[in-house]
């Protein structure tokens, strides 16, 4: 059994950028005769908005989305992660951080694919006392590999690519990569499908589902959507939310941008009966754009 999902964070509306991550992880499981799942990524609580998680179950309904079982909330899930980090506490792979930011900035020798890597000072001292910690996964000389069913081979080594990183902030919340690892096994998510700006993320995912022991899933990073100034749409640089009408020719834009071949009439077409073509003729788009150009006015 194929299963899908879609995981949009509750920061604002849903833009365009966020609708053709859901139209290819729908349209992927689908056409498998797959279930897609929804899932709202609030574990950072911080960053919430009010409002804006019906906003985002509101807009999906009205683009035809239809998901099986009932959408979860990371921000309802903590046990689950606090027990997936006491599994790895408790096979010492998992150990407490005080140093701040600057301290990491000032001891650090080594650049990783993410700025400078985290020099293991308290795996060797213990943290200090009397301040907030932070969980920090402890990595290995591990390589880990996968092949991206857009983006092709990718390879990362633990230690010195990405250093320890954080799995539970000082403040007491899960980071994404935890929490994303465990919701997905426990979901039973055999297929993700999301945005390229996701790939570097996935060998952490990856090295953290072999730890904890679950299966890993087939990954497909899609082209990510950019604005006229090349910056990725996000909420960070005020995307528009979607349209509430017109909604059959904005997914035919996302399924344009998906690199599906339509056909000249699909404008014609009813938004079930253009769900109906997509999900028959899916194909995974190919990289041969690293980023999508922007062809639309949303
Ligand atoms: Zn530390």
């Amino acid at each position: 059994m194929v299963i899908g999902r879609f995981a949009p964070s509750p920061t604002g509306p849903l833009h365009f950028g966020s609708l053709v991550a859901a139209v290819a992880s729908y349209c992927d499981a689908r056409s498998q005769g797959g279930q897609w799942l929804l899932r709202m990524e609030d574990v950072d609580t911080t960053r919430r908005v009010a409002g804006a998680s019906d906003e985002i179950i509101a807009a999906l309904h009205r683009y035809g989305f239809v998901w099986d079982g009932e959408m979860i909330y990371q921000s309802r899930r903590s046990d689950l992660y606090q027990q997936a980090l006491d599994f790895l506490r408790d096979k010492n792979l998992a150990y407490p951080c005080t140093c701040s930011r600057k301290e990491i900035a000032d001891s650090s020798t080594r650049q990783g694919i993410e700025g400078a890597i985290y020099p293991g000072t308290c795996r060797q001292h213990p943290a200090k006392a009397g301040i907030p910690a932070a969980w920090r996964l402890q990595t290995s000389d591990k390589d880990i590999c996968f092949q991206d069913k857009v983006q092709g081979r990718q390879q990362h080594t633990m230690a010195t690519d990405i250093g320890d990183f954080v799995i539970k902030r000082a403040d007491g919340l899960f980071s994404y990569q935890l929490a994303v690892v465990v919701d997905d096994a426990l979901q039973g998510v055999t297929h993700v499908v999301r945005g390229a700006d996701l790939l570097h993320s996935t060998t952490r995912q990856i090295y953290l589902q072999q730890l904890l022991g679950y299966a890993t899933p087939v990954y497909a990073h899609i082209p990510l959507v950019m604005n006229t100034a090349g910056q990725k749409l996000s909420k960070q640089n005020l995307a528009k939310a979607l349209p509430a009408d017109n909604v059959e020719t904005v997914l035919i834009e996302a399924l344009r941008f998906l690199q599906q071949p339509l056909p000249d009439n699909i404008h014609t077409r009813s938004l079930h009966a253009i769900w109906q073509w997509a999900y028959t003729h899916w194909q995974l788009p190919k990289n041969t754009i690293a980023h999508g150009k922007a062809s639309h006015q949303w």
